[in-house]
């Protein structure tokens, strides 16, 4: 990136004819949308993969770019999730090379969660109603995935040349962690960019330049088992551990102290206790065993060595004050933040793009739920901003993308690829 923000001020994509070629392309946008969220790429456990991957490659090589569809490795998606040798992982790489030496890159998922039990229609079937286009995946992200391409497609048609070489990438697996995803495109260095749009995690007036990471704790408390009738037979697990519970609950108060510099409501890092939790086995019998989860959210500011180490010293201060507990702790999963720094060329590139294509003030803001971004900054020190389709019911039984903010993330990607570099 050059280090100079740029200083245009109104958008070149209005100048230029790519924003007249981009009206032109809406009708055809939600048709590609349409077919697109009728494969059903549903993961888990990651079905129709191929399918998905073959519909993308299909179009992006009608517009006459060097497509390709790797697959990853079968060594490296069992290690990553194992027991899916059925379902094997693919991602579409797409490249317009321009003789740049440099080049932007727009990525996006194509997986989708499964259909939840409460959808009025069909959720595979999308169809327009009332401003919106709704349907399992459009919102998150088939609808931004589709935006990037139709970027490119009205670029192309306008007859206009990016400053830098554009790529795009889709994968599969972000709702299950993304590692065998966008984590392995970076890894293998299959994807080396010099900047990149993550086409999700922000939208609307809003340019997403951080993700909070995640840490998740299983904690086991052992007891001894024995007859319910005598309770002084045998060690309650469940017992032994409330006071340990409520040493976890103070740290919230730890928390609230630490606010993050990044913008989001909650600033501060949060903890969830309980979310998976149980133990016994019957009614009659003393549990020998309680477990439970804990879900800490991290700020970018956060070191996950300090969090553990905080969570750690919860069990040793209980365990001091009751040499009979025994508990087990282990780390399922850690996602780091993701996060590029607001003053990053990349981030007021983007900041300053978006502004000129909107009404309003426009901002950057933190997501609190994490993205594939990590991968990128942290893995592949990729400067990267996020942005996608505004919409909404993500996960849920009516998930939605509104038409006009379709439109305004394809100007977005559009004006991304033609400012980059700008100083
Ligand atoms: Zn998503």
């Amino acid at each position: 990136m050059s280090s100079r923000p740029t200083t245009q001020r109104g958008s070149i994509i209005d100048g230029t004819g790519v924003a007249d070629r981009i009206g032109k392309l809406s009708d055809s946008l939600i048709d590609f949308i349409i077919r697109f969220c009728a494969i059903e790429s549903v993961n888990p456990p990651g079905r129709n993969y191929l399918n998905a991957c073959e519909f993308l490659a299909a179009k992006l090589k009608s517009l006459g770019l060097a497509t390709r569809i790797v697959r990853v490795p079968a060594a490296e998606q069992a290690r990553i999730v194992p027991g899916m040798d059925d379902c094997p992982r693919y991602c579409v790489v797409a490249r317009w090379d321009v003789g740049a030496p440099r080049t932007l890159h727009l990525t996006g998922h194509y997986d989708v969660v499964p259909a939840t039990n409460g959808w009025k229609s069909d959720p595979f079937k999308a169809f327009v109603r009332g401003g919106k286009l709704i349907g399992r995946g459009t919102a998150d992200m088939k609808g931004s995935d589709s935006a990037a391409i139709f970027a490119v497609q009205a670029l192309r048609q306008a007859g206009v040349t990016p400053p830098w070489n554009v790529e795009l990438s889709f994968t599969p697996d972000e709702e299950t962690g993304g590692a065998a995803g966008l984590g392995w495109l970076v890894r293998s260095g299959t994807i080396a960019p010099d900047a990149a749009i993550l086409c999700e995690g922000a939208s609307g007036d809003k340019v997403g330049y951080a993700h909070r990471g995640v840490l998740w704790a299983d904690v086991t408390v052992l007891g001894k088992s024995g007859h319910a009738c005598n309770p002084k037979n045998g060690i309650n697990a469940l017992e032994k551990a409330m006071p340990l519970i409520a040493r976890f609950k103070t740290l919230e108060r730890v928390y609230a102290g630490r606010r993050t510099r990044f913008n989001i409501r909650q600033r501060h890092p949060t903890l969830m206790i309980g979310s998976v939790s149980g133990g016994g086995g019957k009614v009659n019998t003393i549990p020998d065993r309680f477990h439970f989860t804990i879900d800490r959210r991290l700020n970018p500011e956060d070191k996950v060595a300090d969090v553990k180490r905080e969570l750690i010293e919860q069990v040793r201060l209980a365990c001091r004050r009751d040499p009979q507990l025994k508990v087990k702790v282990d780390w399922p999963l850690y996602v780091p933040p993701g996060w590029i720094e607001p003053d990053a060329p990349m981030a007021r590139l983007a900041l300053s793009a978006l502004k000129s294509l909107r009404r309003g003030p426009v901002r950057f803001s933190m997501t609190a739920g994490f993205t594939d971004m990590h991968f990128l900054t942290a893995d592949g020190g990729v400067p990267t901003v996020m942005y996608g389709v505004e919409g909404a019911g993500a996960h849920s039984d009516f998930e939605y993308v509104k038409l006009p903010e379709l439109i305004a993330a394809v100007r977005f990607y559009a004006e991304m690829m033609l400012r980059v570099g700008a100083g």
